[in-house]
């Protein structure tokens, strides 16, 4: 087994990857290394930052150092005893429209200099292209691909098979499918780069997601050119499990630092919001005063080590089981990125259905995005597939959600069982309490002890959106069911008059019968008194 998954969270995980010079966990960056301008050499960026493999291009040492890296091995040449990864210069043929090497010496030459993890030269669709090339690139890398099967003349090296397709996301469904079906130990998205670099971060999830949704999970995917840490988290969160970037040295050449969040020019900044070994001994005004040369290795450096500490971030929030909460963090840095975030409404069913139903930790809801999460999701489906009261109940009662979780045993709730025990002892199957609560809807009293029912915070008021959701649910669930009678205690402070009046339009479709008592955040012996008499005239005008 080349990939083994140790930890999951929405489709991200932490797996271990493993190749001939080593094992590598994943989310796994490789820096990109062009020995011909490299600002950190290779050995450094191994000891002194921890990065356990780098990706080099194929077809630029070929053209620039032609034999040495094939006499010396590739690893003895860069002075890397990492993990090794080879592009094709199929990113030279997107640039340049073509390359002066076939894919048959560019195999060859992986296989010469010895590289743990190579890729096939694949034909790019690009950004702006018809269907009907981006149909020819599709078909045209396939053909590449199968071609490899019968020239490799190595086992070792882990083959890589990039999907293309564009934007045309059924060609990158086909593509995915087909390419799928050959036994490649990785796949990669290929051209993502115009798109990323238009910021089109919705495109990109469309993107990845046309291409997840159609590989094989058990492969990593490797997504070509994310090269800004603001973005690794989405793409983690969606199932990438290897980069690579060379923007932390390109950026550098521009005086660009990089953040988690963002991007700094370095002329404008007056403190470093960094504290990483080069950051913490100096400031932006003495970089800027450096010879340009000492100052984009600073720069490099720094950006390296912004990359690093966010993909810890990233993969201690998967260990935490708090990534949509870090993705939901990292999405307000860019409003483009927000935008891809609400994109994933379209995949919510598939980021279910393979992300883990039980976590250690309860999660945090903040607003509307989170009803995405597949927590939320989750509840939804199960509840509505799977649910059906008690055909006793005949009266569903309905109570805002409490401060204190499990809700059923909060102060507010017990004054109220109190009241069903007491004064209703004769009726106890016939009253069926349920509570509304943001963000899953309806949670019945025996259930609200399932995670993650009682084990998520939320904090009132909520936003619009959210109170609309919740009554939907509410109004679904009195839709599927058979109750004679729904009591609302409402809440108009916490919940306007939303959940009052999509029940009311509910009842009166079902032609069954609404009564509602207002209801502050502590129940009074007002309302207390109120209920008992709803409960009363429900049952009575019954029995
Ligand atoms: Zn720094």
């Amino acid at each position: 087994m080349t990939f083994e998954v140790k930890e999951r969270d929405l489709l991200a995980r932490i797996g271990r990857l493993k190749t001939k010079s080593g094992t590598v966990e994943t989310p796994l960056l490789f820096p990109v290394i062009n020995p011909a301008v490299q600002p950190v050499p290779p050995r450094r960026i191994r000891e002194e930052f921890g990065f356990e493999a780098l990706i080099t291009n194929a077809y630029i040492l070929k053209k620039r150092f032609q034999n040495q890296p094939t006499e010396k091995g590739l690893h003895k040449f860069l002075d890397f005893d990492g993990v090794i990864m080879t592009d094709s210069g199929a990113y030279q043929i997107l640039v340049y429209g073509d390359i002066e090497a076939t894919q048959e010496e560019i195999v060859k030459y992986q296989e010469q200099a010895n590289t743990d993890i190579a890729t096939i030269l694949d034909l790019p669709t690009g950004w702006r292209v018809s269907r009907k090339y981006a149909e020819h690139t599709v078909n045209e890398t396939l053909n590449r691909a199968k071609q490899l099967f019968k020239t490799k003349t190595r086992d070792d090296i882990l083959w890589v098979g990039p999907v293309q397709g564009g934007r045309h996301l059924d060609l990158v469904a086909k593509s995915a499918i087909e390419m799928g079906k050959l036994p490649f130990q990785i796949h990669a998205l290929g051209s993502p780069t115009a798109v990323m670099e238009q910021y089109r971060f919705d495109v990109l999830v469309d993107m990845i997601m046309a291409a997840k949704m159609n590989l094989p999970l058990d492969r990593p995917l490797h997504l070509f050119g994310a090269g800004h840490p603001f973005m690794f988290v989405l793409a983690v969160a969606l199932g990438c499990d290897l980069f690579d970037s060379a923007a932390y040295a390109i950026y550098a050449r521009e005086n660009r630092y990089m953040t988690e969040y963002g991007t700094s020019r370095l002329k404008e900044l007056e403190y470093f919001p960094c504290t990483c070994p080069r950051c913490s001994k100096t400031t932006p005004k003495e970089v800027w005063e450096m010879p340009k040369e000492e100052r984009e290795v600073f720069l490099a450096e720094h950006n390296l080590y912004a990359c690093l500490s966010e993909l810890r971030r990233i993969k201690q929030a998967i260990k935490n089981g708090r990534l949509w909460e870090h993705l939901e963090l990292r999405a307000h840095s860019h409003p483009a990125l927000l935008q891809a975030l609400k994109r994933l409404k379209r995949y919510e069913d598939f980021i279910e259905e393979h992300s883990p139903t039980t976590k250690k930790r309860g999660i945090f809801f903040f607003n509307h995005m989170g009803l995405v999460r597949p927590e939320v999701v989750r509840h939804r489906k199960r509840f509505s597939e799977r649910y059906t009261p008690s055909h006793e109940a005949r009266i569903l009662l309905l109570i805002p959600q409490t401060q204190t979780k499990p809700y059923h045993k909060s102060k507010e709730f017990k004054e109220v069982a109190k009241l069903l025990r007491t004064r209703f002892k004769d009726y106890a199957n016939d009253v069926h309490a349920c509570f509304y609560v943001a963000p899953f809807g309806i949670v019945p009293t025996e259930l609200d002890e399932v995670y993650p029912l009682s084990q998520h915070e939320t904090a009132l008021p909520l936003d619009r959106e959210t109170i609309e959701y919740v009554a939907i649910q509410t109004a679904d669930y009195i839709n599927r069911t058979n109750y004679d009678t729904v009591v609302l205690l409402h809440n108009p402070q916490n919940w306007n008059n939303t959940v009052l009046s999509l029940c009311r339009k509910a009842c009166s479709t079902k032609n069954i019968r609404l009564k509602w008592l207002n209801t502050e955040q502590k129940p009074s012996t007002t309302m207390l008194n109120g209920l008992e008499q709803l409960l009363r005239q429900a049952l009575g005008e019954k029995s």
